[in-house]
């Protein structure tokens, strides 16, 4: 056996982040094992609404060597994605390397000593694999269903996590004493829950109930206009909404130009302040703010014209702009405020709720929104579940970082803890299309494990992830636990094509360069 495939390397969850990980590794020779909870691939993509569908345009949301099948929906079903990245792991062997119902529910570093967490070098030479004395990854796997479980314990050289942000730990607000959901007697349920149901079961649910969503974001409203659908409008569904975000109708502004252009092009970064970077990028950024104001401002207009957000009080509180530094931007479901305008969904802005017997009460008491089923499409914990996956305090406390630190999570390059060994992230920041960040991710993670590049010394990498992480909070203010490269794509790929040794800029000619969008596609030839 060469030494490649010598060297064991778990990759955990199947989702477009571990498939892409899988993949890469495979290529450059070693023989990973992926560890999938569920029974298939496709990650979230297998649990989803009925109606859920690709956000992102099939252009932007693919893998930059495996394109969509002739004639696919620009923005396919759910099921459709789910088999295009099936398709994917078929193609390039990464379904043979896959462990399904196996769900890793601990995972523990073991080394001779503890020196490789507090050295100056990353696992003490700053290699993947670490040097004399490295220690190993075990992995507490328990493999079957619910019924027939077995559990076994593997050990690893390596570790990638690639278990995804958006499932698994539900975000539940706090309430205030007795104004949980113990309070209510309905059923009170979260997104994911309904996601996690059968369609038919999740229909049957909210048949002819009064229902009641919470949340700002895309699965409230996807929930919304399913309850919708199901009971029109002679039981309304309410969405109790706190902070409405950009949720579009189209990616094109006019009807011609495709947002690409404005804010996932080389010239529109040099409007943005971006982490790392020099005095004169910063100076020239701090030079363009009218003009990223600007831009921000005719499109943000653009869509209050073609949406009538502004009738129901559901215009954004922050800039356009921001909603793409932030990643919180969407797509609406089809003729969403269709339904706001007949009376199926009713909106309701509030800073609060709590549950009472009877439903909601909004904002201390003024309002109460009758119902007999409440869904919380409250995001999610990903930096919880992060710290289940770990069984070691030290590793528990550090991984997700804590409310005080810079960074929501310490990674550097997005990919790496400074602190913990031989292990990878693939998939925790998101971008607005995530195929297109994962897979650099899993390219760049695929190369430093081939010995491609060494880490820089500990100190340096938390300097570079405490950077990113005061870029993310600036940019994405409250919300800042959310890493999101959206606004800085093209500089983040910059570097981690530096440390792959692969020349950052991709087009060819001045024009393409700095004002065409930059995609997977861009970076195919980087294997
Ligand atoms: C409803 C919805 C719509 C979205 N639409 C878009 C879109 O249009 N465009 C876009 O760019 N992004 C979209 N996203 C973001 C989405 O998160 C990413 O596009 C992407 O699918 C995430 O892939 P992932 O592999 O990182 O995570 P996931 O898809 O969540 O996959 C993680 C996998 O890890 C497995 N796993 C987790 N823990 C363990 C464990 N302990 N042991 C074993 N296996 C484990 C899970 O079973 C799962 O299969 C959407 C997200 C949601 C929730």
């Amino acid at each position: 056996m060469d030494h490649k495939a010598a060297k064991r390397v778990a990759i955990v969850g199947a989702g477009t982040s571990g498939l892409a990980a899988c993949k890469h590794l495979l290529a450059r020779g070693f023989r990973p094992v992926v560890f999938e909870a569920g029974a298939s691939v496709g990650g979230l993509w297998t649990r989803t609404l009925a109606s859920t569908r690709l956000q992102s345009p099939t252009a932007g949301y693919r893998f930059s060597d495996f394109p969509w099948p002739e004639g696919a929906d620009t923005y396919p079903r759910h099921d459709q994605v789910v088999e295009y990245l099936a398709a994917y792991a078929r193609r390039f062997g990464v379904h043979e390397c896959i462990r399904f119902r196996s769900q890793v529910v601990a995972a523990e570093y073991v080394g001779e000593d503890d020196d490789a967490c507090v050295a100056e070098q990353w696992a003490g030479n700053g290699e993947a694999f670490g040097g004399d004395g490295a220690g190993v990854w075990r992995l507490t796997v328990r493999h079957g269903d619910s019924d027939s479980d077995t559990t076994q314990v593997y050990e690893f050289d390596f570790l990638i996590l690639c278990i995804g942000r958006f499932s698994g730990v539900p975000n539940i607000p706090a309430f205030p004493p007795g104004g949980g959901p113990d309070a209510f007697r309905g059923r009170v349920l979260h997104s994911m829950d309904l996601s996690d149901m059968d369609d038919a079961d999740a229909a049957a649910l909210v048949k002819g109930k009064r229902v009641a969503v919470v949340g700002s974001g895309k699965s409230a409203y996807d929930v919304a206009a399913e309850c919708a659908d199901a009971n029109g409008v002679e039981r309304p569904c309410t969405v109790i909404c706190r902070s409405p975000r950009w949720l579009l109708h189209d990616v094109t502004v006019w009807g011609k130009l495709h947002l690409g252009y404005l804010y996932m092009n080389r010239f529109a970064e040099l409007m943005v302040r971006k982490p790392g970077a020099g005095l004169a990028s910063t100076l020239l950024a701090t030079l363009l703010t009218p003009l990223a104001w600007l831009i921000s401002k005719v499109t943000g207009a653009y869509y209050k014209k073609a949406i009538p957000m502004w009738e129901y009080g559901m215009e954004p509180e922050f800039g356009f702009a921001g909603s793409i530094s932030s990643c919180k931007i969407g797509m609406l479901p089809e003729a969403f405020y269709d339904k706001v305008r007949d009376g199926s969904v009713v909106i309701r802005r509030s800073r609060s709720f709590a549950f009472c017997e009877d439903g909601l009460v909004l904002d201390g008491g003024a309002v109460v929104v009758p119902a007999d089923v409440v869904i919380l499409a409250t995001g999610f914990r990903g930096d919880q579940k992060l710290r289940d996956m770990f069984v070691a305090p030290r590793v528990k406390a550090i991984v997700a970082g804590s409310s005080s630190d810079t960074a929501a999570v310490p990674l550097y390059r997005e990919c790496v803890h400074p602190r913990i060994p031989q292990m990878a992230v693939v998939g925790y920041s998101e971008s607005l299309t995530n195929i297109y960040s994962v897979e650099m991710m899993a390219k760049w993670v695929a190369r430093f494990l081939d010995g491609a590049f060494r880490l820089p010394s500990v100190p340096r990498m938390e300097r570079s992830a405490a950077e990113w992480g005061r870029y993310m909070r600036r940019s994405n203010g409250e919300s800042f636990r959310g890493a999101c490269l959206g606004a800085v794509n093209i500089w983040y790929n910059d570097q981690l094509c530096r440390d792959m040794g692969c020349h950052p800029r991709r087009k060819k000619g001045f024009l393409a360069e700095w004002f065409q969008p930059y995609g997977a596609v861009d970076y195919a030839d980087i294997q």
